[in-house]
């Protein structure tokens, strides 16, 4: 490759595929360099996102809670249906057509805006170049105005619990048991686990989950936190907290299971599984992506160091998604990509990281943005708060899914929107309502005073909007809870 390219993308998950598209988009000779191929040495767009992330787990968590509906909920509608089975192979194969589908749709879209794909492992050299090394081992380099670093993240394995892609699994194998494991472990109570320890779950694993901490999702508000222990535990998942995996030993020839070791304060206890899950977190991936004066930096947790736009310590060049500081989001990459691409034409283009969504795909979804009750309350800062369980909404109840509730957080003095926090059907879309109000600086009263259709889940927004203020309708207002 000797030719010049105004700006280089080395990853082509959500943040470097986002920001190739744009920077096409506005007159810029682009070009997205992935090392990924599939067994026939294709090269595979769209990240872990696509192949092995949010879109898989997601076909997964549906055709599940599909299966649950069947089996569990549909008598109460008047409907039977005799013995509802599950054919693990034809499930996976939707999900992998669906994911097919999608990451072809990324080569179709770099076609339409003119990006150039690059197969290869892209390394920054000084200078804005770019050293490729392709599948087949050999080496081009690639000029480059501006260069925008979206390598991603990569899952975090630990000791006690080395991956061995059989029977100890990281969130991909976890993604592809060609069987519903009798006993399944999990290793960390946190998105992934949640996630993927209910989807065999609800299609008949005894799901098993070890986290290292006391406190279940510490970063969310602590009720909507307690809540979500309590509907997932109803559901099936037994939530072991304050569990410190020890060890870990795979026995059996023909039918392997693992046998994990670990501390519940200071008594240890051993658990035999069929298969386990590590799901301990992400780190990014830097690995030989930065030649030796270059010019960008780590952070002292290994994060590509940038500043508030993305900008790394070399001129000239960039770091967007997971590969940089803030949650590691598909959607917060994106948008990344979006700024970066906007600010290298000069427009002032920023993101509100304050108002990031932030989303857990169990059954009912737990959603949230903006700040928790703790954390304003650690701040010192003086609030109020309105909340309205689903089990008051009369969409909810119709639908036969009323766990939950919304909870709204104001500023007491100015009433503006601080926080919302949902555990309730469809929490993903109607939080996203209050992120766009957030954005937009409304109070509490502009969407108690804004029309919404009825019967709707997003009334339950509405009236813990009224709530705020002690002015809810459809349950009795506590005095407005104010600190
Ligand atoms: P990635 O998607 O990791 O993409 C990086 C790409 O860069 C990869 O294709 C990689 O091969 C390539 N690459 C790396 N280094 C090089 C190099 N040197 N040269 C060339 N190519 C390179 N987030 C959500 O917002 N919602 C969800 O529902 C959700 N669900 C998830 C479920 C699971 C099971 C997992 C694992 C993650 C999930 N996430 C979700 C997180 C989401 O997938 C990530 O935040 C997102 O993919 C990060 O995007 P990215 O573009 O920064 O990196
Ligand atoms: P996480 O940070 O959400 O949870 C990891 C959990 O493991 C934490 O609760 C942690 O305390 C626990 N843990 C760490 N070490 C442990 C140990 N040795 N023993 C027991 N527990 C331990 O990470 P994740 O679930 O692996 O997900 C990784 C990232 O992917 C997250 O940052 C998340 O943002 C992203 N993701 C997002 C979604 C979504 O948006 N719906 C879904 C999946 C993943």
């Amino acid at each position: 490759m000797s030719d010049k390219f105004e700006v280089v993308v080395i990853g082509s998950g959500p943040a470097g595929y986002v920001a190739a598209i744009r920077c096409a988009q506005l007159g810029m000779k682009t070009a997205c360099v992935e090392q990924w191929v599939d067994d026939k040495q294709k090269t595979l767009l769209g990240g872990t996102c696509l192949n092995v992330g949010c879109i898989p787990s997601k076909a997964l968590l549906d055709s599940s809670h599909k299966f649950v509906e069947a089996k569990d909920h549909f008598d109460v509608h008047g409907i039977s249906t005799g013995k509802v089975n599950i054919d693990v192979a034809t499930m996976l194969a939707r999900k992998d057509k669906i994911v097919g589908q999608l990451t072809g749709g990324i080569a179709g879209l770099f076609k339409a805006n003119g990006v150039t794909s690059v197969q290869g492992h892209g390394k920054v050299l000084a200078g804005k170049k770019v050293e490729v090394t392709a599948a087949d081992g050999s080496v081009s380099t690639i000029d480059a105005e501006h260069v925008i670093i979206a390598a991603g993240s990569q899952p975090i394995d630990i000791p006690p619990a080395p991956i061995d892609n059989d029977v100890i699994v990281d969130s991909t194998g976890a993604l592809a048991f060609d069987a519903v494991p009798k006993r399944l472990g999990v290793i960390g109570a946190g998105v992934i686990g949640l996630e993927l320890g209910s989807v065999w779950s609800r299609l008949g694993a005894e799901v098993v989950v070890l986290e290292a901490l006391d406190d279940f999702l510490p970063a969310m508000d602590a009720q909507i936190a307690k809540e979500t222990k309590k509907v997932l535990t109803k559901q099936g998942l037994d939530i072991r907290m304050g569990c410190r995996v020890t060890g870990s030993e795979v026995s059996g020839a023909k039918k392997k299971t693992v046998t994990v070791s670990y501390m519940s304060g200071d008594e240890e206890k051993t658990e035999k599984f069929d298969k386990l899950i590590v799901a301990v977190g992400r780190k990014p991936s830097s690995k030989n992506l930065l030649a030796p004066g270059c010019g960008v930096n780590l952070d002292e947790r290994g994060y590509i160091f940038v500043d508030d736009y993305c900008a790394t310590e070399a001129p000239g060049v960039y770091a967007v998604g997971d590969v940089v500081r803030g949650p590691m989001l598909a959607h917060k990459g994106s948008e990344e990509g979006v700024m970066v691409a906007e600010r290298i034409t000069g427009k002032k283009t920023a993101i509100n990281y304050d108002c990031i969504p932030n989303v857990i795909y169990t059954h009912p979804e737990v959603a949230s943005v903006g700040q928790t009750e703790q954390q304003l309350k650690a701040a010192g800062e003086d609030y109020k708060i309105g909340v309205f369980p689903f089990v008051a909404s009369g969409r909810a109840l119709a639908a036969n899914d009323s766990d939950g509730m919304v909870k709204l957080i104001a500023d007491s003095k100015t009433d503006r929107i601080l926080g919302c926090h949902i555990i309730g059907p469809s929490a993903a879309d109607l939080v996203q309502q209050m992120v766009i109000a957030m954005e937009f600086g409304s109070s509490s009263e502009d969407i108690a005073l804004t029309v919404f259709g009825h019967p709707t889940l997003s009334e339950a927004v509405h009236e813990a909007a009224l709530a705020v203020n002690g002015h809810a309708i459809h349950i009795p207002n506590k005095k407005a809870r104010k600190k």
